[in-house]
């Protein structure tokens, strides 16, 4: 989950994307953001804390408390220290630490979201694979030195990562990795844990609407007061700042994903080496995407499915898409051409861009 200092800003840039998708006017009247804009005058200032390696940022409208953020940013630092793979003495530290040893007890939030981890990673058939910890490390794309290894060094890695090898004890909450110097690394799915858990802060203060945006994951919660859908801005994948390529619409919900531009270093050779693994190759995904948005309800499961479907590529993934209910994805291409499934209210604002419709959707 750590992000490299010189990505910071494509990060911060994604943020205001976001809050610019919901004050900027649209080019095409016909979907003004108007109401955006009334909506974020009723709002407190947005609160901007950098915590579970991102930039998380979260909107509260009516009137919140501060103690409301406390309790909101509290819980996204207690999740960050039970499941980040840098802090030494967290969950996930501590089950990388006694790979191949033992069992280790863990907190009921980090079980569960490996729990749920295991399930995706099953459905995508290894395509999404939480223990790609040690080809996290080896790339070194989270830190500050990242590096093209060795095509032996990417083989010997290989051979640790395996979601079957994660053994999970329910009534002992425990977790064991079964071979030394595996890893598991949650980066591709607690962010999506943690914007629920945000949302079930706001749920149970009895707000009526808010933003939540960590890191690129957003969910808009709550009915808009003129009751109008809400809009969450698509990222430019080839641009770094507050640019959008199009905007989902529709009542609260998720939209969580995952592109080549969150986290990634440019090679000697020129190539852009970005921080999406395909487990069976050891290299950053190469499949034509640029990025994969997925618009659900639950966060966690979208965030999951955004780096499954990346993985997997255009066929396999909207195949997984379609297999499941409720879920819906825009797909962007290196060639510019945006598709979309058939529930996805996906507008494409950018002219650069061309959303094709080979299924006539
Ligand atoms: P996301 O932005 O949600 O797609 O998550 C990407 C992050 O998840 C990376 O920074 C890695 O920490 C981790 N990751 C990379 N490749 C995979 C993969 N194939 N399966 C699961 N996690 C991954
Ligand atoms: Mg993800």
């Amino acid at each position: 989950m750590r992000i490299p200092r010189f990505c910071i800003f494509c990060v911060i840039a994604v943020v205001s994307l976001i809050l610019a998708a919901c004050s900027k006017a649209e080019p095409s009247s016909a979907h003004s953001a108007e109401p955006e804009r009334t909506e974020l005058a009723r709002a407190e200032p947005t609160r901007v804390e950098f915590v579970l390696d991102t930039v998380c940022s979260v909107t509260l409208f009516d009137g919140a408390k501060d103690s409301i953020y406390r309790d909101i940013f509290g819980r996204l630092r207690e999740i960050e220290n039970h499941m980040s793979p840098y802090i030494e003495g967290s969950d996930i530290s501590r089950v990388n630490a006694a790979a191949g040893k033992a069992p280790v007890q863990v907190h009921d939030d980090t079980f569960k979201v490996i729990e749920r981890a295991v399930y995706f990673a099953g459905l995508s058939n290894g395509a999404f694979d939480p223990t790609v910890g040690p080809l996290v490390s080896l790339w070194g794309i989270t830190g500050d030195h990242p590096r093209v290894p060795s095509r032996a060094e990417i083989d010997a890695v290989l051979r640790l990562i395996n979601w079957r090898d994660i053994e999970l004890n329910k009534e002992q909450r425990s977790v064991f990795l079964k071979r030394p110097g595996m890893a598991l690394d949650l980066g591709a799915i607690a962010k999506g844990y943690a914007a629920d858990e945000v949302q079930a802060i706001i749920e149970k203060a009895g707000l009526k609407r808010a933003i939540i945006d960590l890191g690129g994951n957003v969910s808009t919660y709550g009915e808009k007061t003129d009751k109008s859908p809400w809009k969450v801005g698509v990222q430019d994948p080839l641009k770094e700042r507050n640019d959008y390529i199009g905007i989902v619409q529709g009542p609260a919900q998720t939209v969580v994903t995952s592109g080549v531009y969150e986290r990634f270093f440019i090679g000697p050779d020129g190539v852009r080496y970005h921080h999406i693994f395909n487990p069976s190759t050891g290299y950053p995904t190469n499949n034509g995407f640029l990025s994969v948005s997925i618009i659900t309800g639950c966060s966690m499961d979208a965030d999951a499915l955004s780096t499954a479907v990346f993985v997997l590529g255009y066929e396999k993934g909207r195949a997984l898409v379609e297999s499941l209910k409720g879920i819906e994805a825009v797909f962007i291409f290196d060639d510019k051409s945006v598709r979309k499934t058939k529930g996805a209210n996906f507008i494409l604002t950018d002219k650069d861009y061309r959303l094709v419709d080979e299924r006539g959707y």
